[in-house]
């Protein structure tokens, strides 16, 4: 056994640390960078600003692993829910969407292709945890 190489989430929150993934579009669909554009704390701040960061943008940071709730032990239950709710996407390993995470993605790397046609449609909860 070695070690799981880092990997990163692909809908991490609006903090230091993060980096800008894509913009969610009017018809709710997300838009990809072609490059990752590091959140300084001026846009961080600014964004806040307008109400929750995560409503109009994607962001990615470091996979967090058992320090975030939605890690069930051994992969990113979002994904998980995402991919057991929607059973007739399949995913098309010749289409992929331009990504710059892809080859270390957490979500791609549990779902492949089909975790990309999900991810166009996905807009980060934000919420704090009150439940
Ligand atoms: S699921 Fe696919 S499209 Fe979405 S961030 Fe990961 S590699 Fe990129």
């Amino acid at each position: 056994m070695h070690n799981e190489e880092a990997k990163l989430c692909p809908s991490a929150t609006c903090s230091k640390g993060a980096s800008l993934l894509g913009v969610v579009q009017e018809n709710k669909t997300v838009r990809l960078l072609d490059n990752p554009i590091k959140l300084n704390d001026a846009f961080i701040q600014k964004a806040h600003e307008y109400g929750e960061p995560e409503k109009r943008f994607r962001f990615t940071d470091k996979c967090i692993k058992s320090g975030c709730r939605q890690w069930t032990g051994s992969s990113c239950g979002v994904m998980n829910e995402l991919s057991a709710s929607n059973p007739s996407i399949k995913g098309d390993e010749e289409h992929l969407p331009k990504c710059f995470i892809r080859s270390t993605c957490r979500w791609y790397s549990q779902d492949g292709a089909k975790a990309c046609k999900i991810c166009l449609f996905v807009v980060t909860e934000s919420r704090e945890d009150n439940d």
